[in-house]
């Protein structure tokens, strides 16, 4: 099937659907200038290996050099602004398509974009919290810090750790519910995920139907309904048009 056929059916999936969910992942966040863990040649990621450097292991082992080296560049989302493709899962959910997005990624873009119902499954990056009294700081006071050369302490002497799930740690209450979230829905349409990060990737699993937008290979396309290889940004502003016409 071409892709023009693709996006016919992938409209057609969201019509038929009665309760519909989107996982986005990395690759939903590309065209906002945000590298992802596994397209090739982005450099950002080939010089370090975040499973071991922003791990909750390497920040225990040494928190300055967490902040300094392993975990800097997820300060980069903090600058990055929604493009299209955020944009028009926000009308989806607005107009009844969708009921929210669940996403792995941290940069926050989703709400930035207008979503309301979003499920961070791998946290966020607008505060961090103690890791002595669990005191929740803004990120700007850890920026800060970290612009210092500094990490972060609390008033009470420990260090403050980020709101993201880092390797190595448990999941959050967030996936949890998209666990259950998924289960009640009939649709998922994952966006910019090779669906390697376990257990994020177990989520497609709860639902009868999916569709992958990704521009790689993913861990589900042999057992997706759909799977359109392309850019998120025009495939969605693309479906929004066929939703657009009824
Ligand atoms: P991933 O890096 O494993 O996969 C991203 C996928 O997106 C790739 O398969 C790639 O082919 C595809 N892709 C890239 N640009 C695209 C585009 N414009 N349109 C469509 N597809 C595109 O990402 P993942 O599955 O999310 O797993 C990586 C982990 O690291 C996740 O937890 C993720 O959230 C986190 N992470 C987050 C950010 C962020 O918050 N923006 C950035 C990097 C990594
Ligand atoms: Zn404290």
């Amino acid at each position: 099937m071409g892709y023009q056929e693709d996006l016919a059916k992938l409209a057609q999936m969201f019509k038929s659907s009665k309760r519909a969910i989107v996982l986005t992942g990395a690759g939903i966040s590309t065209e906002s200038g945000i590298p992802d863990f596994r397209s090739p040649g982005t450099g950002l990621w080939e010089k370090m290996d975040p499973m071991e450097e922003a791990s909750r292991q390497a920040f225990a082992r040494n928190p300055v050099r967490f902040y300094q080296h392993g975990f800097a560049p997820f300060f980069m989302v903090l600058e990055a602004k929604p493009n299209p493709a955020h944009e028009v899962l926000a009308w989806m959910e607005k107009e009844g398509f969708i009921v929210g997005v669940i996403t792995q990624n941290i940069d926050g873009l989703h709400q930035k974009a207008g979503s309301r119902n979003v499920r961070e499954v791998h946290g966020h990056m607008r505060s961090g919290t103690c890791t002595g009294c669990r005191e929740v700081y803004p990120v700007s006071y850890i920026l800060e810090e970290k612009n210092q050369g500094r990490a972060p302490k609390c008033d009470c002497g420990s260090y403050i750790r980020p709101d993201v799930t880092l390797f190595g740690d448990p999941m959050p209450n967030d996936f949890w519910q998209s666990v259950q979230e998924a289960q009640k829905c009939d649709l998922m349409l994952v966006v910019g995920s090779s669906l390697e990060v376990s257990p994020a990737n177990s989520l497609p699993q709860q639902v009868d139907r999916v569709a992958i937008i990704n521009l790689g290979p993913t861990g589900y396309d042999r057992k997706a309904d759909l799977v359109i290889r392309e850019k998120a940004g025009r495939t969605l502003l693309e479906l929004k048009e066929l939703l657009q016409k009824g």
